[in-house]
């Protein structure tokens, strides 16, 4: 075997992560099935607004993906960046980008990047994983809104992010 077949795969999974949701978390238990570890990479993000300052989203992630890692054996690490994404994939030795594919409408972004990622690193190979049906169509944008809201977001994020995001959006216990 060669040296590089030998060598474990490490997969990154980046994104903002505010909050992290069942569909992330279904993103990451099928790429813990693929590979034997994984880093979820928290982008930084200022630009999009963000909910939850970055340790949170952190800390949040890392309670939220315990079970997964348990469950599958993968090593799951948790780290934020702020660098380009294909340089943060480097330097945890990563050879894989993971992403989650929705609907169309994230296509022509996540084509972009990917195609963008590639010129800027042809050794590193970007794969779409999808969510299964039943958590396809959550986003962190939505649940915000939902919860903003008032509306009921049980079914969308787990239980220990629920609470967090209720929290701070001082919508108390609902
Ligand atoms: P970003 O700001 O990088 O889009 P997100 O946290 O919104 O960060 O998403 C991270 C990744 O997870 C993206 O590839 C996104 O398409 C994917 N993703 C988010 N929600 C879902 C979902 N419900 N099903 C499948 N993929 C998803």
């Amino acid at each position: 075997m060669s040296e590089a077949a030998s060598r474990p795969r490490i997969g990154v999974y980046p994104g903002t992560f505010d909050p992290i949701t069942n569909g992330h978390l279904d993103i990451i238990a099928r790429a813990a099935r693929i590979l034997p570890r994984l880093v979820i990479g928290v982008a930084i993000n200022a630009g999009k607004g963000p909910l939850f300052p970055l340790e949170e989203r952190v800390a949040l992630v890392r309670a939220e993906t315990e079970r997964v890692a348990q469950a599958s054996g993968t090593e799951i690490a948790v780290a934020a960046f702020d660098t380009l994404l294909v340089e943060f994939a480097r330097s945890v030795g990563a050879t894989v980008i993971l992403r989650g594919l929705r609907a169309v409408s994230d296509f022509d972004y996540e084509f972009q990047m990917a195609g963008m990622n590639y010129r800027l690193a042809p050794d590193i190979e970007t794969v779409f994983l999808m969510a299964s049906e039943r958590h396809q169509f959550i986003s962190s944008r939505f649940v915000k809104e939902i919860a903003l809201l008032g509306g009921d977001i049980t079914s969308f994020v787990p239980t220990l992010t629920r609470e967090r995001v209720l929290e701070r959006l001082g919508g108390g216990a609902a």
